[in-house]
């Protein structure tokens, strides 16, 4: 495994950003990182296989259900702590790092919007690692575009008959429960209340789907560039039942639902890319000693400096971000604005710092051993999920003109 190296960075005095409970948890993923092989690291990702044993020794530590209330089982963490789990495991490439993420992002719905007894039935396994989650809201014809879902949900007798197909959902083959937003087609088992802000009725609404329920199937699984050994695949709902019990939230609800699981999750996403954008400096900073310990390069990096100045700048703007964004979580004060800049500048960071380092260090950049290249994969899918870059900054510019 890779360590840091003497970096600049924050890294060099934690003691004065974060709390003892915070440190513990970082110490607690650092650990978890220790036993993981960098040949099993570099094997779940060449075979694209997920390692469902891992993230169930995860959640047996803790680590499943960080930021939730011992209530529920979860750990009673603050985000900030679980942001510190996610930036070290992206930084070592740990393989369960995506669909860790993913689960607590379907978590935090059912936390805020389920019935008690939907509460009892899926968090105390999740945090105990028996369910995996995963989240389906985006269809081959409706990605950055929420609104142009084509999933149906309609009212038979007890249940909602959902048709339909969620495509490149992280952890789909593997999950035990979706989090799945549909459109409910004629009546709904209560009425729909117009939207306070606009008055015009949205039928989107937010069921949680088993695994075993009739008409629910596992589609096309994707073998991706980056982000491989996290089961992502298609889900195609097919006459799939489910009863009215498991809608989340109220009818028409689920747009609702669906951004308040993005707001935090988009913290996390931004968490694991500043970890990114760390491993790839590190390794990078291992080359460049070894090689300054040869002699091939000179102590002033032969002109490198200034592009490393700039990398070590990035990386540090891209953790600032973060945790000013997961701290505004933790005060109840969560800035669905930050978390789009966090996230936006994290990925960002973690491209280019990943894209530099193969540059200077050329065909040495591309061992898997390094995991620069995988970063630089990763990294491209990051600027991609949990909303583009792009839309990340059409948000962030309307703020402006509010
Ligand atoms: C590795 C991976 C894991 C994923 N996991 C999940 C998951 O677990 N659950 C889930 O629901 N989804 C998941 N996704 C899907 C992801 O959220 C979508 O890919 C993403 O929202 C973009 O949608 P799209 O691919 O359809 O692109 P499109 O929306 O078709 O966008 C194409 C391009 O057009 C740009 N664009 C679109 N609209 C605008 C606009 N109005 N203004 C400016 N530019 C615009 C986009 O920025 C992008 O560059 C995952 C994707 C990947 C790659």
């Amino acid at each position: 495994m890779l360590e840091t190296r003497n970096v600049p960075t924050h890294n060099s005095d934690q003691s004065l950003r974060y709390s003892q409970e915070q440190l513990a948890w970082l110490k607690k993923a650092k650990s978890f990182a220790d036993r993981i092989s960098i040949e099993d690291v570099i094997k779940a990702d060449v075979e694209n296989s997920f390692r469902r044993d891992l993230f169930e020794q995860a959640c047996q530590e803790g680590l499943g259900s960080l930021p939730f209330p011992t209530t529920y089982g979860g750990s009673g963490g603050d985000y900030v702590s679980f942001c510190l789990v996610n930036e070290e495991f992206a930084r070592r490439c740990v393989p369960i790092m995506s669909s860790l993420g993913v689960h607590v992002l379907c978590q935090e719905p059912v936390m805020r919007f389920g019935s008690e007894e939907q509460k009892q039935r899926y968090l105390l396994p999740s945090a105990s690692g028996k369910f995996l989650a995963a989240f389906g809201l985006t269809e081959p014809n409706a990605g950055s575009d929420t609104a142009a879902l084509e999933t149906t949900a309609k009212l038979e007798q007890d249940a909602y008959i959902l048709n339909g197909t969620k495509t490149f959902i992280t952890s789909g083959a593997s999950a035990d429960f979706y989090i799945v937003m549909a459109k409910v087609v004629g009546e709904a088992h209560k009425p729909i209340q117009p939207r306070a802000d606009k008055g015009t009725i949205d039928t989107i609404t937010a069921f949680i789907v088993e695994r075993d329920y009739p008409g629910f199937n596992i589609g096309q699984k994707f073998d991706m560039l980056g982000m491989r050994g996290y089961s992502t695949c298609e889900l195609v709902f097919s006459d799939c039942r489910v009863p009215i019990s498991n809608t989340l939230g109220e009818p028409g609800e689920g747009r609702k639902v669906a951004l308040s699981s993005l707001a935090k999750g988009r913290v996390t996403i931004a968490a694991q890319a500043t970890g990114w954008a760390q491993g790839a400096l590190d390794a990078l900073t291992t080359v460049l000693k070894e090689e300054i310990s040869k002699g091939e390069i000179d102590n002033n990096l032969n002109g490198m400096a200034s592009i490393l100045g700039d990398m070590i700048m990035q990386v540090e703007s891209a953790r600032v971000l973060t945790y000013q964004a997961a701290a505004a979580i933790d005060s109840g004060d969560s800035d669905v604005t930050l978390a789009s800049m966090a996230k936006a500048t994290a990925t960002d960071a973690a491209m280019k710092v990943s894209t530099d380092a193969i540059s200077l260090i050329s065909s040495q950049g591309l061992q898997p051993e390094l995991l620069i290249e995988r970063i630089f994969r990763d990294a491209k899918a990051g600027q991609i999920y949990e909303g583009t870059n792009q839309i990340q900054r059409m948000l962030i510019a309307r703020t402006l003109l509010k």
